[in-house]
């Protein structure tokens, strides 16, 4: 079946044709092609062209599609049966191998999404502190759970709905949203609400709204106030965790925030999120203490499997230096060929994560500061580059994201791509 009509059948029976928005061709040119597999760097559409894929699942293909390690853990989990509804063993490995990654936490509790583990964390902090106020960042993006559907990233700044309409006043009202990268804002927060705040949640590598790094002292500064004011401090390594390092932004930085929340790598492409801390706040979590969390298929052996195998694979000492290497050798070739094509923009980056900017001025650092041509300019982009072969993200706040499996000649046609797609868009607007 092609494309065309897996489309036109997908939106007769799904609200825009999709399972997510940001999925959706709302915000660049065209239809979406629908992918039909995936091995190592590539994707494959239903008419069978081939992309270099930088997007990765929107982040957990770490070791690139059909990894062999990872579907061979998953067809003999399925085969020993799918779910028990009881803990397994592959659970208790996963979980030492997170915590092992994360020595700030002392146990860890798993569920089936990044928003659910974010909720559920959260719940696990107004439940420990008696609190209720949250301070969160604008343009960070932490799931889909009411309470934290303000001012965010990822669909929400692709579709320009900062909010979302269903969500009663009463439940946000409890949420306090400050800018990136400023301390004074922060403070002023923390000054006047401090005493009711029972969490600082942040991403440390703030990935939803384009790839905006923050300086360590930020985040320092966020640890100082939250400890002064006994709030608790929240890193969402949803993205991070297992990506930028093992032990994410939390081992790179070297700032320990109390509770930790992960999902997309630790699932091995398996829908599974995870929340961590130390035992004193973890036991706050039914059965031992009051805070109620469950669900049906939490911890099911597939998924832990796809996640221990996963992991296991990360586990060599080169990765993050080869993840490194990638990254840095496809920055420098964007970079190059924006330069080439005098197009304005740059490239931020963190070891295998790059945003493409394409916009005159520094990189942000804030959600205020993106200019507004960069969202136009790579809608137009964005059609040339599947043209050319590369498999990018329907939005220009997203970022994109290289694999294991990515090499030289992978990288090399991505580049290509840009080049190919940046000419392209010249000479249609007669540059
Ligand atoms: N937190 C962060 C930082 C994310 O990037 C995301 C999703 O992209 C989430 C939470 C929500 O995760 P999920 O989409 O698995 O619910």
């Amino acid at each position: 079946m092609t494309g065309e009509s897996l489309l036109k059948r997908a939106l007769t029976v799904m609200p825009g044709g999709v399972s997510s928005p940001v999925r959706a061709f709302g915000a660049v040119e065209g239809d979406p092609p629908f992918l039909a597999s995936g091995s190592g760097p590539r994707v494959t559409d239903a008419e069978g062209a081939s992309y270099v894929d930088l997007v990765g699942s929107w982040g957990p293909l770490i070791l690139g599609h059909a990894h062999p390690v990872v579907v061979e853990a998953v067809e003999k989990a399925v085969r020993a049966g799918m779910t028990f509804g009881a803990t397994c063993e592959a659970e208790v490995d996963l979980a030492e191998r997170i915590l092992s990654a994360f020595p700030c936490g002392e146990k860890v509790r798993f569920v089936n999404s990044g928003t659910e583990a974010v909720m559920s964390a959260i719940r696990l902090a107004r439940g420990a502190t008696g609190r209720s106020g949250i301070v969160k960042f604008e343009g960070c993006y932490h799931g889909h759970s009411d309470a934290l559907l303000v001012k965010g990233g990822s669909g929400l700044a692709t579709f320009g709905t900062p909010s979302s309409s269903g969500v009663p006043k009463e439940v946000t009202g409890s949420t306090f949203v400050a800018p990136l990268d400023d301390e004074d804002s922060f403070d002023q927060i923390m000054d006047e609400k401090g005493d009711d705040i029972a969490v600082v949640v942040i991403e440390p590598l703030p990935a939803n709204a384009g790839l905006l790094i923050q300086r360590e002292e930020f985040l320092a500064h966020l640890r100082e106030r939250c400890t002064e004011k006994g709030s608790l401090l929240l890193f969402d390594e949803v993205i991070t965790g297992f990506r930028v390092a093992r032990g994410g932004m939390t081992e790179r930085t070297g700032v320990t925030p109390d509770l930790v929340t992960l999902g997309k790598v630790i699932g091995g492409g398996m829908p599974v999120g995870a929340y961590l801390g130390p035992s004193d706040l973890m036991d706050h979590v039914a059965p031992l203490g009051p805070v109620y969390q469950a669900g049906t298929l939490s911890g099911n052996p597939v998924a832990m499997a796809a996640g221990v195998a996963t992991l296991d694979e990360l586990d060599r000492p080169e990765t993050y230096e080869d993840l490194e290497k990638a990254g840095s050798s496809l920055a420098a070739g964007w970079e190059q060929a924006l330069t080439d094509h005098a197009v304005p923009g740059s490239v931020a980056r963190l070891g295998s994560v790059l945003w493409l900017y394409l916009a005159e001025g520094p990189l942000p650092r804030a959600f205020h500061l993106i200019h507004d041509d960069a969202a136009q300019a790579y809608a137009r982009l964005h059609r040339e580059l599947l043209n050319q072969g590369t498999w990018m993200a329907p939005s220009a706040f997203e970022v994109a994201f290289l694999s294991l499996a990515h090499g030289q000649e992978e990288i090399n046609a991505a580049i290509d791509s840009l080049s190919q797609a940046l000419a392209a868009v010249n000479t249609q607007e007669g540059r």
